[in-house]
């Protein structure tokens, strides 16, 4: 069989027939494919499903009877598919059927396929003003604190299609109802390719999203995020720069009470002390993953010791920035300090703290978005 449809339902007791309707006539005679119904309904919809196996012999379908969530339905649906391509979509359509032949031809060139709601062509229409901002704060988290996911416009699509290497052997855990999230973390693969599509009205039934999803949400990316040492690495590194600022403060306070050197001296034996501090921390947690080689610490003390002095002159320029432009110091000084951050977190990523070749970062990864979907309908399926 060339391709799973993987769909999950929650009380679609009017959707499932239409649906599966819908998948028929929009693929090609001759297709090998199977809608797999992955079902955690609480009214009728199992004898609806039943029947309508019974009538069509591409759809398959299993009940669970302890929900445990959307995005494990559909973990479970893949784990029972055993085809090349999956596809997976709601049942409800707000997924448009009729682009699962492009979704399959742009499969047999992409490691992954997402219809896109967010890119030239595509729309979000099928949402209400409210769940359009709270999806796209959802969005723009994940984007900000995962790094594969920055460059793909969404991630948090319901619609996507991948090549089953993509997901052989690895354990999808996900929490709550985002499984193209888990998968585009641990996944793997090198390209992923966008189409616009506009995602429609539900028709019939309800939506299940509630407020609980949203915070199941938080924290299924904060756990992709722990597990994910490159993503973790500017959190520890800023938690560990905070941390240092109140090491630098009682030091200060130390020197002053000892009473054997003047403020400057004080000020500046802090300040040293407090960045052999971070130095230490930042070796041992940030990039404890390429801190083994003998020898290591005591050569890279110098150049770390050079780009904290570097952020320290960055944050002094912004402030004088600020002051010169007749803006305020403080709001000076507080941009200086992220510009600082940012700064000497990329110098001690690349430099400080490299590793040599082979590289210590994955291979990377392509993402393409297409134009117009329309057009590309007209080059491929006509
Ligand atoms: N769904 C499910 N289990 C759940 C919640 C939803 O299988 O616990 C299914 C639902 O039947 C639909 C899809 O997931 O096929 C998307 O759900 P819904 O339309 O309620 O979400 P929305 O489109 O409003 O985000
Ligand atoms: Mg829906």
């Amino acid at each position: 069989m060339e391709l799973s449809i993987v769909i999950p339902t929650y009380n679609e007791r009017d959707n499932v027939v239409a649906i599966a309707s819908r998948i028929q006539a929009s693929l090609p005679a001759g297709t090998g494919y199977e809608i797999l119904f992955v079902d955690d309904s609480s009214d009728d919809t199992p004898e609806i499903l039943k029947q309508l196996d019974k009538k069509d012999s591409h759809v398959r379908w299993f009940h669970r009877s302890n929900r445990r969530g959307l995005a494990q339905a559909v973990a479970e649906g893949i784990e029972a598919s055993d085809s090349e391509y999956i596809i997976v979509m709601d049942a409800d359509l707000q997924h448009p059927p009729e682009i699962l032949p492009l979704i399959v031809e742009r499969l047999r060139q992409y490691d992954v396929v997402i219809p896109s709601r967010f890119i030239p062509g595509g729309s979000d229409g099928g949402l209400n003003g409210w769940r359009k901002l709270v999806s796209w704060v959802a969005r723009k988290l994940a984007n900000l604190a995962i790094r594969r996911l920055r460059d793909i416009s969404d991630a948090t699509s319901g619609y996507f299609g991948l090549r089953r290497a993509v997901v052989d052997h690895i354990r999808l855990e996900p929490v709550g109802w985002k499984i193209l999230l888990e998968i585009l973390v641990k996944g793997k693969y090198r390209t992923v390719h966008e189409l616009p599509y506009s995602f429609a009205v539900r028709d019939q039934g309800v939506s299940k999203m509630c407020l609980r999803e949203q915070w199941n949400y938080l924290r299924h990316v904060a756990r992709l995020l722990w597990t994910s040492p490159q993503d973790m690495r500017f959190i520890l590194f800023c938690l560990i720069g905070a941390i240092g600022v109140v090491v630098n403060m009682k030091l200060l306070n130390f020197f002053i009470n000892l009473g054997l050197w003047g403020d400057l001296q004080a000020s500046c034996m802090a300040s040293f002390l407090a960045m052999v501090h971070n130095f230490l921390l930042n070796n041992w947690l940030t990039w404890r993953d390429r801190s083994l080689a003998p020898g290591s610490l005591i050569k890279r003390f110098p150049p770390y010791l050079m780009v904290s002095c570097l952020g320290i002159l960055v944050t002094g320029l912004t402030a004088k920035g600020f002051t010169l432009l007749g803006w305020d110091i403080y709001a000076g000084q507080f941009a200086g300090i992220v510009a600082a951050a940012c700064w000497s977190f990329t110098l001690n990523n690349r430099w400080v703290w490299l590793l040599p070749a082979p590289s210590c970062e994955p291979a990377k990864l392509v993402v393409t978005q297409e134009s117009v979907l329309e057009k590309v309908i007209d080059e491929t399926v006509l």
